[in-house]
């Protein structure tokens, strides 16, 4: 525009929209030094243009990243191409606190930011411009969105009565540790266990009563993992664990464990005390095992033959003329 075209007017008006917008407009020299700060920036620091012109960055905002700011700072001088940082790496450049009602979750503004260069008539970049967005509510909704996603995730494996894993996700662990020891040639033993005469709680004390026996079970059970074992609710009275890395003999006190656990305690229900057993059978992983499916076959075998062998007692599916 020629100098005499140059309306005060615009200025003037130019003056107020750099005032007003709601951006963050910051320009800083080579040495980072502040040479203009805009309404926005003064608003959230609470720091008239006053008084940082001419300051240190780094001074003002300890918080900043020094290393990272001037590393990006520099290739935007240098390359005079421009830059950009969004939140979810940097999630701000400015420590500016959030007031917004709506997004009051967060403590502080989330920014997306430009760096752009500022050349001088010459053509040379004495300067940078940072431009800061608030971009608090997206990052908010987002984060929000995730951690509803990751609960929905977990509800969706896991058994809503006794909070191990449901069958479906269980299963899906099994296969892949399945897969896993087919290759490594590990041992790994899978274990069932099945309340014994079950129904007759039920049809003594009620429904809601088996329920409460049930969370019950899994939390002696729980009691008895190691952090890698899975454990998961198969069916309605029947449980599954996985033991990672655990091999007949390591499997077998774990299971004579659990099944002394269970006979030892009782719970009470209406002022009355209900005592139970379980029936616990196990297959270590075998080769010979083409599907995961096998396996569980197996556990289930010898699950069957202690419910034959009189209900309260382990068996190995080793021990089974058939394996
Ligand atoms: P066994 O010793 O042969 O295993 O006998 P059992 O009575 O335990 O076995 P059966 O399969 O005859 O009965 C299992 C019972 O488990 C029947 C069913 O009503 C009960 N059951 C299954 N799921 C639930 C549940 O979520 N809550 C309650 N309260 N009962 C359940
Ligand atoms: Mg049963
Ligand atoms: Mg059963």
């Amino acid at each position: 525009m020629p100098a005499a075209d140059f309306n005060m007017n615009e200025i003037h008006w130019l003056m107020d929209m750099f005032n007003t917008v709601d951006i963050g407009l910051v320009v800083l020299d080579r040495d980072y030094k502040v040479c203009i700060w805009n309404g926005f920036m003064e608003n959230h620091s609470g720091m008239l243009p006053s008084a940082v012109k001419d300051k240190d960055l780094f001074d003002l905002f300890p918080s900043i990243d020094e290393k990272w700011f001037r590393s990006k700072s520099e290739s935007v001088f240098i390359l005079k191409n421009r830059s950009f940082t969004i939140w979810e790496q940097q999630p701000y450049i400015f420590r500016f606190k959030n007031y917004r009602p709506i997004t009051g979750k967060a403590d502080h503004m989330y920014q997306n930011a430009t760096f752009i260069p500022l050349s001088n008539t010459m053509g040379e970049v004495g300067h940078i411009c940072i431009i800061i967005y608030d971009v608090t509510d997206v990052a908010v909704n987002k984060k929000e969105l995730e951690e509803v996603n990751r609960k929905l995730e977990q509800v969706s494996r896991t058994d809503a009565l006794t909070q191990l894993a449901n069958r479906g996700h269980w299963e899906n662990t099994l296969r892949q540790e399945f897969l896993r020891i087919k290759r490594s040639a590990g041992c790994s033993t899978l274990l069932m266990f099945d309340i014994d005469h079950f129904k007759k709680v039920n049809d003594e004390y009620g429904h809601r009563c088996g329920d409460e026996a049930l969370r019950n079970i899994a939390d002696l059970l729980r009691k008895t993992l190691r952090e890698t074992d899975i454990a998961g609710r198969y069916g309605g009275e029947e449980f599954a664990v996985t033991l990672l890395d655990t091999d007949r003999q390591g499997a077998e006190i774990f299971a004579e464990r659990l099944r002394s656990l269970v006979e030892n305690s009782s719970i009470y229900f209406d002022g009355q005390q209900i005592k139970m057993t379980v029936s616990i059978g196990f297959a270590c992983f075998q080769t010979h095992f083409e599907r995961y499916e096998k396996w569980i076959e197996a556990a289930d075998k010898a699950l069957y033959f202690s419910k034959e062998n009189g209900r309260n007692c382990v068996t190995a599916y080793q021990d089974l003329n058939e394996s």
